[in-house]
């Protein structure tokens, strides 16, 4: 049985996330653990699938402590500071309709897939601890927002005072972003920060189309820089000082070029990162590592090569001298810091815009993973000069970086090609369009 996706349980509301499944998930997580701090973001359903949560970890024997409503860094933090198991309710970027839960280890990182695993057969065989009245669990309350707020405050470096818009999209980084990049040097506007579940301001997801009345308030506001969040306030996006979307790529590729200037070392990216992220940590002499899709890789290939950042292009970074959750509004600080240096938009002018080609093919979820299989052999048949199945099939052919991946949220497959020329990139985009179909009409 499945209920954990590549970050942790997301579905709507009432279908694959019920308080009931916050009520087994409970149970499972009291039964491997003592101790468990409990958060959520500011969505609706929060409530009732905490009070869900709760419930079963205190029958299976476990305690919990309560940090209520937080970021997901801000409650992976917590987990750590406390050295037990985190569990945060929060659908991220989903919109207002969708709830899930993550999962955190004890010291700071997200449950890896065979933890998640562990998790889902205690469920599947109902192997619950079961506590006596005399053995249930304890709650207290804890407000860990503090010290999330004194690490954000230590760990950025702002050289000027420089005004920034923060667009908080009504999440739980209102309680907490403002304030850090205030503390941290600079003057301060809101927009969408107030606390709704039903994200009155815009869709949680961070995107140029979402982020327009970010770009907006910069402009009206003559501020230099304007950053955003999603739902959980795990990812971080930027607009620049004339309000323009810094696509995720480049702002990833700032970062790390940020990162190399002080310091060579490692970076980890996603094998979804755009050419400008290897270009630029190789010329700022890096080296960079590829890994599957998802933070908790991110996170576990930092722990392993000890990298010094590492981040995915939606925006997810991990800052591994801080701590090893996606932290966002520390990523918001820490972009602050790069634009009292330099402001943004001057620092992207210097920076190559290669042609992207995105295709969709449809594709039942069941048989996407065959789809994939299958086409990672027929590929050949492109003359790819190098082929890895680090996450779907990635070919460099004649120049062009060809991504082929399911796509983790619809029954589709998704191809991405990136090359310096964008017929050679329309070409090979459609050649392996072309040969996904034929291979699914099974030709
Ligand atoms: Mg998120």
């Amino acid at each position: 049985m499945r209920l954990f996706g590549t970050s942790g349980i997301r579905a709507k509301y009432g279908a694959g996330i019920t308080p009931e499944t916050a009520l087994a998930v409970g149970k499972a997580i009291g039964t491997l653990s003592k101790e468990a701090v409990v958060g959520r973001d500011t969505r609706t359903t929060g409530e009732v699938l905490e009070h869900a949560l709760i419930a079963g970890i205190l029958s299976a024997g476990g305690s919990v402590i309560r940090a209520g409503c937080v970021t997901t860094p801000t409650l992976a933090l917590c987990a750590r500071e406390n050295k037990c198991t985190g569990a945060m309710i929060t659908a991220s970027h989903n919109p207002a309709e969708y709830n899930g839960i993550k999962l955190w280890q004890e010291n700071g990182m997200a449950f890896t897939p065979q933890l998640e695993g562990k998790i889902e057969q205690i469920i599947e065989k109902g192997a619950y601890k079961k506590a006596e009245w005399k053995g249930i669990g304890t709650v207290r309350n804890t407000s860990p927002i503090e010290k999330h707020l004194k690490l954000i405050t230590e760990f950025s470096k702002i050289k000027r005072k420089i005004t920034v818009v923060a667009d908080c999209a009504n999440g739980p980084a209102s309680m907490l972003t403002p304030y850090a990049l205030a503390k941290a040097g600079c003057t301060v506007h809101t927009i969408n920060a107030n606390p709704d579940g039903y994200f009155p301001g815009r869709n949680p997801e961070p995107t140029e189309e979402t982020l327009k009345s970010l770009s907006s308030a910069v402009k009206a506001t003559g501020a230099e820089l304007g950053i955003a969040h999603d739902g959980d306030a795990d990812r971080v996006a930027a607009v620049d000082e004339k309000g323009s979307y810094i696509s995720g790529d480049k702002l990833l590729a700032l970062a790390c070029a940020h990162y190399l200037q002080d310091k060579k070392g490692t970076i980890v990216t996603t094998v979804d990162a755009g050419l400008i992220v290897e270009e630029t940590v190789e010329k700022n002499g890096g080296k960079l590592i590829l890994t599957r899709v998802g933070d908790v890789a991110v996170a576990e290939q930092i722990v392993k090569t000890k990298a010094i950042f590492g981040g995915e292009p939606c925006g997810a970074w991990i800052h591994p001298s801080a701590h090893l959750a996606p932290d966002g509004p520390l990523s918001a600080a820490f972009i602050a810091g790069m634009a009292s240096e330099e402001l943004l938009g001057s620092r992207t002018k210097k920076m190559k815009e290669y042609p992207i080609v995105r295709e969709k093919i449809t594709c039942p979820n069941e048989e996407k993973e065959k789809a994939i299989e299958r086409f990672s052999k027929a590929v050949k048949k492109m003359e790819p000069d190098k082929i890895s199945r680090i996450d779907g099939v990635l070919a460099h052919i004649d120049s062009v970086r060809l991504l082929v991946r399911p796509s983790g949220t619809e029954p589709a497959i998704r191809v991405r090609a990136e090359g310096k020329s964008e017929a050679k990139t329309k070409k090979i985009a459609a050649e392996a369009k072309k040969l996904i179909e034929d291979l699914m009409a099974g030709q």
